[in-house]
């Protein structure tokens, strides 16, 4: 008998074999794709020598998750982080500018900065805590009650029609409606709001940084470390049963609600089955990855050196976009998130060229090709932008459940992440991880939700050791011994 079973290879299910294997225990991953990662791989996706990030591009929880923290991550790879953390894009040449520095943004902002720097000093201030309060289970009490209760206020207000009343200009509010729209949900919403709030802090904190090499590099980080540690990662093997799998002490599911229902669907309680059942998926992301020959020309200079650039014009029509998509419509003028890494990092297309990669939300299960409506927007900021296109790869939103089943109909987020699923991801619990006696569901299905920060798969190990097999939380960190952290 081997003690664990982990199906699925994204960062939970890695970060879940990465704590197993370093506490000593015989660990073998289940990977359905012939690449590990999941939503974190880089790909030769349009032209050779073009390395494009499948799925995630921004790492913003990368230096601030305690599970990335513990595994040194920045000590295994390398990552820029830039002095512009977002842009948003606005008509007319115009842009908000969330600089890492939070006093450089609020100059920035002029009348508004005041406001702007209210809003999110004491997050800022208190930005490590966030970041612990928000990758930890909500029941009995939230971790560090007082930033929970500053945090939570502000979500309050941000997610109710008071959200503009701080600011008179048109920018702070455009700029947190693009960190809002993240979530893909209806503005202003307590999700959406809560979700913003935290990418907003970490921003100004630790940066949203770019790993150089591509998103790829985290995946290899923690698969060689697994390795080192004698666990086996098997690809091009989708579980369809328990039964597949080799007797073990403890079986975690990096997947979705619904495929953990199907795959254990007799071990589980009818009553968590039921939760299973009523656990909704999102609506989609439709996504454009591009080659370019230069830059892309946007019309604010700012822009051009900026990681991420919100692109959807002002808070009302970034709200008006992401309301069709609630109501199942494409919207007319689409929010687009924007990354362009190569700016960073010269490894990700040839020399003078470069990538970039952008996705609009779209209803859940669209097969639409968003190659047009993505362009025409970035033009639309950016003058010239068709002319330094050189070649395109268009992933609908189907597709993208097509190499990654967690990602339903095209769903980033692994279960809608409004604020009701951010509690019960899947169930309203201390311990939301625990399936069965024995199973752990790890996934983005479970908190803190969706991302890149490897917390469900940690906090479902974590359970696993104290559970089932009696053994501390190993060490993770890099050349350690098995030692206690
Ligand atoms: C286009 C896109 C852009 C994104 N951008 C960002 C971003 O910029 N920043 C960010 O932080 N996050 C981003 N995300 C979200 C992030 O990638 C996910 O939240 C994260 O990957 C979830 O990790 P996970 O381990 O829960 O699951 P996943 O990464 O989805 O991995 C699940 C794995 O399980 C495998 N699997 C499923 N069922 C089975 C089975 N039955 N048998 C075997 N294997 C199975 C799948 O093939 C997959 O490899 C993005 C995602 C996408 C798709």
């Amino acid at each position: 008998m081997i003690d664990a079973n982990i199906v699925g290879s994204g960062p939970n299910g890695l970060a879940a074999a990465v704590v197993l294997a370093r506490a000593g225990l015989s660990v073998r991953v289940y990977e359905a794709e012939d690449t590990i990662g999941g939503g974190v791989r880089t790909l030769e996706l349009t032209e050779p020598g073009f390395r494009h990030d499948w799925g995630s591009a921004v790492h913003a929880m990368a230096f601030a998750s305690p599970f990335f923290q513990h595994f040194a991550i920045t000590e295994r790879t390398a990552f820029v982080t830039p002095e512009i953390s977002y842009g948003h894009a606005l008509d007319n040449g115009r842009a908000g500018i969330a600089w890492r520095d939070l006093g450089r943004t609020s100059d920035g902002l002029g009348r508004d900065g005041a406001a702007w720097s209210r809003l999110l000093k004491p997050l800022v201030d208190n930005g490590q805590r966030v970041a612990e309060f928000v990758t930890s289970p909500m029941l009995p009490v939230p971790r560090h009650p007082l930033t929970a209760l500053g945090f939570g206020l502000r979500a309050l207000e941000q997610g109710s029609p008071l959200a503009g009343l701080r600011f008179r200009g048109d920018v702070a509010p455009a700029m947190l409606a693009g960190v809002y729209a993240h979530s893909i949900g209806r503005l202003p919403s307590l999700g959406t709001a809560a979700a913003g709030l935290m990418l907003a802090t970490l921003a100004h904190s630790v940066g949203w940084p770019i790993p150089v090499g591509g998103s790829q590099v985290i995946t290899d980080a923690m698969v060689s470390d697994i390795e080192a540690h004698g666990g086996v990662i098997e690809t091009g093997h989708r579980i369809g049963s328990l039964a597949e799998l080799p007797a073990a002490r403890a079986v975690f599911f990096d997947t979705s609600a619904r495929q953990l229902a199907l795959l254990a669907g007799e071990r589980l309680t009818p009553s968590y089955r039921r939760a299973l059942g009523r656990f909704r998926m999102g609506n989609a992301a439709s996504k454009v990855d591009f080659a370019l020959s230069a830059p892309v020309p946007w019309a604010s200079a700012d822009l051009r050196r900026a990681p991420t650039v919100h692109v959807g014009g002002r808070y009302a029509e970034v709200a008006a976009a992401e309301a069709a998509v609630a109501q199942g419509k494409y919207a007319r003028s689409p929010y687009v998130l924007v990354s362009q890494p190569s700016l960073f990092d010269v490894t990700r297309a040839p020399a003078g060229m470069h990538t970039l990669w952008a996705y609009a939300h779209v209803p859940a299960g669209s097969d639409r090709d968003m190659t047009e409506p993505i362009t025409a927007q970035i033009e639309r900021f950016a003058p010239g932008f068709r002319d330094v296109i050189l070649a395109s790869r268009a992933t609908p939103a189907t597709e993208l459940e097509q190499a990654d089943a967690n990602f339903i109909g095209g769903d980033i987020a692994t279960g809608s992440a409004d604020f009701r699923q951010l509690l019960a991801r899947p169930v309203l619990s201390s311990r939301p991880w625990r399936a069965a006696p024995g199973l752990y569901l790890c996934s983005a299905a479970t908190p803190p939700g969706p991302g890149v920060h490897g917390m469900g798969g940690y906090h479902a190990a974590r359970l696993a050791l104290h559970e089932v097999f009696g053994l501390p939380v190993p060490s993770l960190a890099p050349n350690s011994p098995q030692s206690v952290s």
